[in-house]
């Protein structure tokens, strides 16, 4: 019997209510397995903003730091589109992110055959995709510095962006994404620009080098990242697991989102340093508060529930679990259960709660 726990932060907008589909789920998990999640919920984003005037309090940065694993729902909304820049409701996640060092970012790009028709690819280029972008969250062209507007004397004005990594920046990052080769397809990708950039030169150096020295087992490949922008719409499914920077990271994991059907579909986890065989982690999904639809009960939870998946799969150890409630997801779509996001001619559509409840009624069947 192992006890975990676990940090719930809803956020704002459809985030409370796609998380209590994930409390549902962990309940289900307390109830018919040996393993205990103690749950706490707390506050980010606008409802922190309100509640205590900071986009996330130092109370709840420790709980996530204490926390086995934390799982977010959105921040942001019109409601806080004024609030000046510093304490922005997105401050707050970038916050977590940065005070838990979370250096990697975890996007998998899996298509179900029953959404096959709703990618913007053919059936047969999509169907069973499976494809994990491991991307680097913490350096390169988003924080190297100086990344500054300056004046210049004829008027015009000078912008710099600095892309900067360091050796050990490279190696934790290939390594995380050759671990997870290891564990599925044992096939991995690193893209980098080393044709035209130095930071390229020096990653594709440092992922020679590890993979030679620490993963002679996989089957390793280079590519360049405009060719795997390329090579991604030609023939996803050559792809599994593929390690790339902040930036090349941030395009490529949303072009290969997009295969996939919906925003509403896309599970995503940011890990941090290994420290006494565990990893500080911050799960979410890929979308954003949706306040076109908040309050309705029009949500998808998939995305979050996936998410939670994957806090079973990477923290907790509980692959059966994580397994199962992904198979739960899968045969609820091949039922022909949708959401409006994913909805189709001839499918049911469903609630928020109707199918959070739709897939744990699938867990009881599986289980049985
Ligand atoms: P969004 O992801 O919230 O919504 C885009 C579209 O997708 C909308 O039409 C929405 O209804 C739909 N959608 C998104 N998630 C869905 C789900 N689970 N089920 C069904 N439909 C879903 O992006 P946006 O409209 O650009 O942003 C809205 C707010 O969310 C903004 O304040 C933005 O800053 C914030 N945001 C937050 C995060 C985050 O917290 N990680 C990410 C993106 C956007």
């Amino acid at each position: 019997m192992a006890n975990y726990d676990l940090l719930l932060l809803p956020g704002d907008g459809i985030g409370p209510e796609v998380m209590a589909e994930v409390e549902g789920v962990a309940g289900w998990l307390n109830a018919q397995t040996q393993n205990s999640f103690n749950v706490d919920i707390d506050l980010v984003g606008g409802a922190a903003i309100d509640a205590q005037g900071v986009p996330v309090s130092d109370a709840t940065i420790e709980k996530a730091d204490k926390a086995d694993a934390t799982i977010l729902g959105a921040v942001g909304g019109p409601k806080w589109d004024g609030v000046d820049f510093e304490v922005r409701p997105e401050a707050g996640l970038l916050r977590l992110r940065k005070d838990l060092e979370l250096f990697a970012n975890l996007r998998p790009a899996i298509c179900f055959p029953a959404l096959a028709d709703a990618s913007s690819l053919k059936r047969e280029h999509v169907e069973g995709l499976d494809i994990m972008i491991v991307r680097e969250l913490t350096g390169g062209t988003y924080f190297g510095e100086p990344k500054e507007i300056t004046d210049l004397p004829d008027g015009q004005k000078r912008a710099v962006d600095t892309t900067l990594y360091t050796t050990s920046e490279i190696e934790r990052i290939v390594r995380v994404a050759c671990d997870l080769a290891r564990k599925r397809g044992k096939k991995i990708h690193s893209a980098d620009k080393h044709n035209v950039m130095k930071t390229g030169v020096l990653w594709h150096e440092v992922a020679s080098r590890i993979f030679k020295d620490e993963y002679s087992d996989l089957e390793c490949h280079h590519i360049l990242a405009d060719n795997c922008a390329m090579q991604l719409v030609r023939d996803p499914k050559q792809f599994d697991v593929l390690v790339t920077d902040n930036l090349f990271g941030d395009m490529l994991s949303d072009e290969a989102a997009m295969m996939t059907g919906s925003l509403g579909m896309l599970p995503s986890a940011s890990l941090g340093a290994e420290m006494n065989g565990k990893r500080k982690a911050l799960y979410e999904p890929v979308h954003g508060t949706a306040p076109d639809i908040a309050g309705k009960s029009l949500a998808n939870p998939i995305a979050t529930i996936a998410s939670f998946a994957m806090a079973l799969r990477y923290t907790f150890n509980m692959g059966e679990a994580a397994d199962m409630v992904d198979q739960a997801i899968a045969n609820v779509l091949d039922a022909g259960l949708r959401t409006g996001d994913i909805m189709q001619e001839g499918k049911r559509q469903v609630g928020t709660v109707e199918m959070g409840a739709a897939i744990r009624a699938e867990m009881d069947r599986l289980a049985a």
